[in-house]
């Protein structure tokens, strides 16, 4: 996982992105002893994590080539548990890496009577953030220069219209994709796309002589973001409809490990 959860200096709880680590802790204790030793807790089931690799470290990771955390079995000797905690159920975390495929499982949105507040308050906090991860997925513009823009309030609101914030799933890794793959078909008049392959597939279509520059302006297309197997996803197929046809203008991996 890439976001962790550690207390701010006021000590309200905060979810971060672990290429901020050090920034947002200050190295502080209980979060960071030394390079090689920094924790945190597991925003989804409340665990310790340690952060492998990044500036310093030699915990280096063999998959990845950016930090990131991964559940602890125990708490180590040297930290002080002030501030952090350990799950002895951290094996049937989501986010648990030694979970084969457990992630897809992310994907079921187990509905709740109630509305799930982490997930509510994580997207009011983080909206630009989530902007730029779903425009990373999509190769499609989710901000503006301030702020986020319509096409994200347009997805969001349809997220929540279709009742995805009553779900238990709050694994902020997947927040975006989860947004995205929960709403509906909505607008996408004078939308920006930027990935290469998404705006060489919209010009060789019939609504390519609707882009101007990487902008589209063809009226009655819709935007929408479909799993490919709705029993074990891979993909999150990014998609354009219009009358009479479809485009898949980009892919992207549907594991938010
Ligand atoms: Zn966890």
């Amino acid at each position: 996982m890439h976001k962790v959860e550690i207390k701010k200096v006021d000590g309200r709880p905060d979810i971060i992105d672990v290429s901020d680590f050090d920034n947002l802790t200050n190295k502080r204790k209980p979060y960071f002893y030394s390079a090689s030793q920094r924790y945190a807790l597991c925003p989804t089931c409340g665990s310790i994590v340690n952060i492998v690799g990044g500036k310093g470290s030699s915990l280096q990771s063999t998959r990845n080539k950016n930090a990131y955390a991964s559940h602890l079995g125990s708490i180590p000797p040297i930290v002080n548990v002030q501030g952090l905690a350990f799950n002895s159920n951290y094996t049937s975390c989501p986010a648990y890496q030694g979970n084969n495929n457990n992630w897809q499982g992310l994907y079921k949105n187990n509905r709740t009577q109630t509305i799930n507040q982490k997930l509510q308050s994580y997207i009011n906090n983080h909206s630009q953030e989530i902007a730029k991860e779903m425009s990373e997925l999509t190769g499609v513009i989710f901000y503006n220069r301030t702020s986020t823009n319509r096409l994200y309030s347009d997805v969001l609101d349809s997220f929540i219209n279709n009742k995805g914030l009553y779900t238990n799933s709050f694994y902020p890794d997947f927040v975006s994709r989860q947004i995205l793959e929960v709403a509906s078909p909505v607008d996408f008049w004078g939308y920006i796309i930027t990935n290469a392959t998404a705006l060489s597939t919209v010009t060789k279509s019939v609504i390519g002589k609707d882009l101007v520059d990487s902008q589209l302006k063809s009226s009655n297309v819709q935007f929408v973001v479909d799993i490919d197997n709705i029993n074990s996803p891979k993909n999150l197929l990014v998609k354009l409809l219009y009358p009479n046809g479809e485009l898949v203008i980009s892919k992207a991996t549907a594991n938010p490990l």
